[in-house]
């Protein structure tokens, strides 16, 4: 069997409200677990869908029928009221998912703050992000986390520098092939467990690929013996994917792929190999993210 490392980021209020519960049922009935990352401040993500109109997102939106992918309450947050505080109303959902017995950690404080400047913040600024992150995921499950996921593969080296101050055991920020350390001017940060595989979004309306099709497309993506890490999305997996999603990991079965949490991906990685950051496209997704940077030559 090889490990596939199964990370579920949770975007929005509805996500986590609807999304995860469904989600926690379907790994349940798989006895799978996996890491979920949430984000615990302001729901301003229909702020942020919104922002990113252009000629290509409005694309992508028809591609992959948005309004009836996200819901038109996601679409709206933050837009026509004040995004609803996720962590302060949905505590009890969060902790229905560490009882369960999967790993979390921190997506964001406010998703659609990260996304649109966090590219450009200074360590101090990131910094009071991320605590406003850490102190809201306490406040919700009565404990720090001590792994991160950066909303939106936006991670640059002051990101990696201002979340050395948290102690994160490992981070998921980046797109890339293998568990690494990156390095910088001679110092070595936190390791990162980078997402290998396309997520739906990026897949769906592209080369063929419809809804239908996403998780078949994925099996093929797959490597025996690699590392292999899935993006998921309570919007998505848990919502409206989910009959799917539910069969992808019956199949993962047949495959010899065994779903599991990234810290077990971290634990059976006797070294760390090093290697840099860089920003760059991924195939289907609008503007740069952040990569290992050995992955790109490959
Ligand atoms: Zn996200």
């Amino acid at each position: 069997m090889t490990p596939l490392g199964l990370r579920i980021d949770v975007d929005t209020f509805r996500g986590t409200r609807e999304g995860v519960p469904r989600l926690l049922d379907v790994l349940a009935a798989h006895d799978v677990k996996a890491t979920f990352f949430f984000t615990l401040g302001p729901d301003n993500m229909g702020r942020h869908l919104w922002r990113l109109i252009k000629p290509r997102f409005a694309a992508k939106m028809i591609r992959s029928r948005a309004a009836s992918l996200y819901g038109w309450d996601i679409l709206l947050a933050g837009t026509l009221w004040p995004g609803r505080h996720i962590g302060a109303r949905l505590g009890p959902t969060l902790r229905a998912a560490a009882s369960a017995g999967h790993e979390v950690g921190l997506h964001a404080f406010d998703h659609h703050r990260w996304q649109a400047a966090a590219g450009h913040m200074t360590v101090e600024a990131l910094q009071r992000e991320i605590g406003r992150g850490v102190d809201a995921f306490s406040d919700a499950l009565g404990k720090r986390p001590d792994c991160s996921a950066a909303a939106g593969w936006i991670c640059n080296e002051r990101v990696l520098e201002a979340k050395e101050a948290f102690g994160f055991r490992y981070n998921s920020d980046c797109r890339g092939r293998s568990v690494f350390a990156p390095r910088l001017n001679r110092r070595r940060f936190a390791p990162q467990v980078p997402t290998t595989l396309p997520t739906y979004d990026e897949l769906v309306g592209r080369n063929g690929v419809t809804n239908e099709s996403y998780y078949d497309r994925l099996l093929d993506l797959m490597r025996p013996g690699e590392l292999n890490v899935l993006t998921g999305h309570a919007e998505v997996e848990g919502i409206v994917c989910a009959a799917r999603f539910d069969k992808f990991l019956t199949t993962c079965k047949n495959y010899c792929f065994q779903p599991a949490p990234l810290a077990r991906l971290l634990d059976q990685t006797a070294r760390q190999s090093d290697d840099a950051i860089v920003q760059a496209p991924v195939a289907g997704r609008d503007g740069d993210v952040c990569w290992q940077r050995s992955a790109l030559a490959h």
